[in-house]
């Protein structure tokens, strides 16, 4: 909720888009999300339907109508970092698929969920200042939500994301039988996690505004880690994304899972906006 004003945005992968729905989409004025999973190879090995086949050319197919119908309403896509994928084919395909806007997401793991990952602490990290490397360089690059909120946050922004910042903008998820919840990224922590006793046939979206879990994700200091609060990072990471800080053990008392990763690509873009105006005060 921006200077007090609610803006509402539906996340997708737009298969099920058609002319009538996005019509009603347009006339209330609901900003459109799509999440693609970089190549058509590399999504349609995690994303299939029922029957096994993957979605990628169905989602094509939405983000098309979406250009055609209610182009304005696009506001970015969504993709989940695989650091087996080489950074250079990630920003191809965003150009091939004429994409304006992306966010590059970590992984939705915890400390217990990420020990069958195969992932090795650092490799996101260096995965990203990969990408940043090329990005920083490409003429008319795309807008990529990771890189510019951390040169935001390290030039002063108050700002952040689910990811990053010790504060955010407030979020609140509308689920499909109209129940508030607080992030749906939470329900990979525990079940009934971001749940709310709260409907929108009872409650505004505006008192959604004073649940305790709310406050929580706009300001990241209320449940960081003594090591988090402590870190000379953690205006700009906040402690990363508060789901990525769970375990059932610890709960979300610790620091994220990618606390390496994200040291890594802060530091680096800390690195090189010092490199090109050596004059400027960042906050960390
Ligand atoms: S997750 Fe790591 S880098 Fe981020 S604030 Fe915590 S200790 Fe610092």
């Amino acid at each position: 909720m921006p200077n007090g004003k609610v803006v509402f945005s539906i996340q997708t992968n737009g298969t099920l888009f058609n002319k009538k729905n996005l019509e009603i989409l347009k006339k209330n004025e609901v900003r459109i999300g799509i999440s693609i999973d970089g190549s058509k190879e590399k999504h349609d090995k995690y994303r299939v339907y029922h029957n096994g086949n993957g979605s990628y050319d169905d989602i094509l197919k939405g983000l098309n109508l979406v250009r055609n119908i209610a182009p304005d309403l696009l506001d970015s896509t969504l993709q989940v970092i695989d650091p087996k994928v080489s950074p250079a084919s990630v920003l191809k395909n965003l150009e091939v698929l004429g994409i304006e806007r992306t966010d590059l997401l970590f992984p939705d793991l915890n400390h217990d969920t990420i020990k069958n990952a195969n992932i090795i602490p650092g490799e996101i990290g260096n995965w990203l200042i990969h990408v940043f490397k090329i990005w920083i360089n490409q003429e008319n690059a795309v807008h990529i939500r990771i890189f510019l909120t951390i040169i935001n946050l390290l030039l002063g922004g108050k700002n952040g994301t689910d990811q990053l910042g010790a504060e955010s903008i407030g979020t609140i998820m509308i689920e499909t039988d109209g129940s508030y919840q607080v992030y749906d990224g939470l329900k990979t922590s525990f079940s009934g996690a971001g749940v709310t006793q709260m409907n929108v046939q009872d409650s505004t979206i505006e008192s959604t505004d004073s649940l305790p879990l709310t406050k929580a994700f706009r300001n990241k200091a209320t449940y960081a880690s003594a090591i988090c609060l402590n870190c000379e990072l953690f205006r700009v990471c906040g402690g990363g994304n508060p789901i990525h800080r769970y375990s059932e053990n610890k709960k979300f008392d610790q620091p994220s899972v990618y606390c390496e990763d994200l040291k890594l690509i802060i530091n680096h873009i800390k690195s090189y906006i010092l490199s090109v105006r050596p004059n400027l005060e960042l906050v960390c």
